[in-house]
């Protein structure tokens, strides 16, 4: 109850980036610091809460320690929060940020997919969980220059024939578990927009800080 209450507080709300959906501390403005510099090739994002103690606990919990069972309550704080938004948008597929066949295999899932598949039921909209491959490892993120994390990045996903096929001029939604700088977001939207999707919107368990 008490972790409830809290969790509560750190909810994405107003005002927010108009693009990435981080929430600004203070200022009422458009867009934060990252998206005024950054020409972005996803449309737009959200996020349900801010990556603090104690949702990046949860998530963590989620990811490494099999506690698949989050899955359920991420998609339905996601459904309870951006049902406005998922109906604006309008997407026709909902695909799950890949992981790359060594860290699956050593991982055992997807965190990203379990909460894709839930919120696909949820809103009963198509989930594709094997068309959109990571088909090159990449080195961590973290310390990496905003320069060295595309290159880091560049070409690592790709698409598969049939997904290429049912996507074409379509609306996607990506989920991923966590958004921080958007390189990642950006290859894959990049990726699937390159390989025939119309436009590419997304939604993460949680976000940084806006500023
Ligand atoms: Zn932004």
């Amino acid at each position: 109850m008490q972790c409830e209450v809290r969790v509560r507080k750190l909810e994405t709300n107003e005002p927010k980036c108009m693009k990435c959906g981080k929430p600004f501390r203070y200022k009422e403005q458009e867009y934060c610091h990252d998206c005024m510099h950054t020409q972005h090739y996803f449309d737009r994002g959200a996020a349900v809460w801010l990556h603090k103690e104690p949702v990046n606990f949860s998530i963590y919990q989620f990811k490494y320690h099999n506690q698949r069972i989050f899955g359920k309550y991420y998609a339905a704080e996601m459904v309870k929060k951006y049902r406005n938004t998922l109906l604006k948008w309008k997407p026709d597929i909902i695909v799950p940020i890949p992981l790359h066949c060594r860290k699956l295999r050593k991982r055992g899932y997807n965190q990203s997919a379990i909460v894709a598949k839930e919120l696909g039921e949820y809103l009963g909209i198509a989930v594709d969980t094997k068309g959109f491959r990571r088909v090159r490892g990449t080195v961590p993120q973290k310390g990496l220059a905003p320069a060295k994390r595309r290159m880091n990045l560049g070409g690592a996903f790709s698409v598969s024939g049939y997904l290429r096929t049912a996507m074409k001029g379509k609306t996607v939604l990506l989920i991923d578990d966590i958004y921080t700088t958007g390189s990642t977001m950006d290859e894959a939207a990049r990726t699937l927009k390159r390989e025939g999707a119309e436009k590419v919107f997304y939604l993460t368990i949680s976000i940084g800080q806006g500023y």
